[in-house]
């Protein structure tokens, strides 16, 4: 079998049209456009990149975006304090803190404080625990872009073999808990997994195979089972270039389908951040 490509900015593309349709139709009704606001702390290449791609993603779909940059000698109660203005501001429907903080700042206090009807990125415990329930308005964006990338071949998910590799909060533990409640029969491996040995058994088994860890050609060809959904979300630089943590050649060999990296999960993650913006806009304001 040779997989097929399943291509972010396809998918991307697709809800993109959506969202601009129903903000456009929001506006007709005479709403004002959503509004996310995003805190940066200090400046950082990373960072930079990624409020560019939010910035030129929000203006195409009309959502007003406001880019707030504070120093990098910010301090926890200042920064504590910047989230709180940003909560009490009725003009912001969604706030994204940007990553990474300075080494001063406690990232994960400060989403803790993001309101969870302001949570553009669907990190706050209140929004997570909602994921659990199985029942969330907004829900962590890569973790909702590979779900989004599986549902896009059809696949029916009911009764089939999920893995996960990999537990992180961002990814994989989201990722399975939003697996399972579309009744995957879902398992989640992580280090202590692959330090027993036991990937291959686990991956062989995998109709739908997702991998989150950051080690290059950590997951072989070979033990992709025939047909399977294959989406990798590792981003590893090897000299050059961004590879994934799945060999793609021998996947995509056994694959029905396959994600490619860079070019899979990557360009749609913004998209979800933007898709998470609306339903936070359309539950604030019906
Ligand atoms: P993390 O470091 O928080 O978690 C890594 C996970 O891998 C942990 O659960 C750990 O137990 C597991 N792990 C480590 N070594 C392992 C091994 N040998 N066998 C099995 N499991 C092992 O990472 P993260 O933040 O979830 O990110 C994972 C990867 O996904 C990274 O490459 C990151 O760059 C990428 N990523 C991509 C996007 C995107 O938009 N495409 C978004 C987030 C993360």
């Amino acid at each position: 079998m040779s997989a097929q490509l399943l291509e972010g900015k396809v998918i991307a593309e697709k809800i993109k049209a959506q969202l601009k349709e129903e903000i456009a139709s929001a506006k007709a009704k005479g709403s004002r456009p959503p509004k996310l606001a995003a805190l940066q702390i200090g400046e950082n290449q990373a960072s930079a990149v990624y409020v560019k791609s939010q910035m030129k993603t929000a203006d195409a779909l009309g959502i007003a975006y406001e880019l707030k940059v504070m120093p990098g000698n910010l301090s926890q109660a200042d920064a504590e304090a910047a989230i709180g203005a940003l909560n009490a501001d009725r003009s912001v429907d969604g706030v994204i803190l940007q990553l990474p903080v300075p080494p001063q700042v406690d990232a994960k206090r400060l989403v803790d404080l993001i309101a969870p009807e302001r949570d553009a990125e669907g990190m706050h415990p209140s929004n997570l625990g909602k994921v659990l329930l199985g029942k969330w308005t907004v829900a962590p964006c890569t973790a909702s872009a590979a779900l989004a990338l599986i549902e896009s071949t059809g696949v029916k998910l009911y009764g089939k073999e999920a893995v996960v590799v990999g537990h992180s909060e961002i990814v994989g533990k989201p990722l399975a808990l939003m697996l399972l409640s579309k009744f995957a029969t879902t398992s989640v491996c992580h280090i202590g997994t692959g330090e027993r040995g036991a990937l291959p058994e686990h991956v062989q088994r995998a109709e739908v195979l997702v991998v989150a860890v950051g080690k290059a050609g950590l997951i072989k060809g070979e033990w992709i089972r025939e047909g399977a959904i294959v989406i990798d979300i590792g981003i590893n630089r090897v000299g050059d270039t961004i590879v994934g943590d799945i060999e793609f050649e021998g996947a995509s060999q056994r694959a029905s389908y396959i994600t490619p990296v860079p070019g899979g999960v990557g360009p749609l993650t913004v998209t979800m951040l933007m898709k998470n913006m609306v339903e936070l806009f359309k539950k604030r304001h019906g």
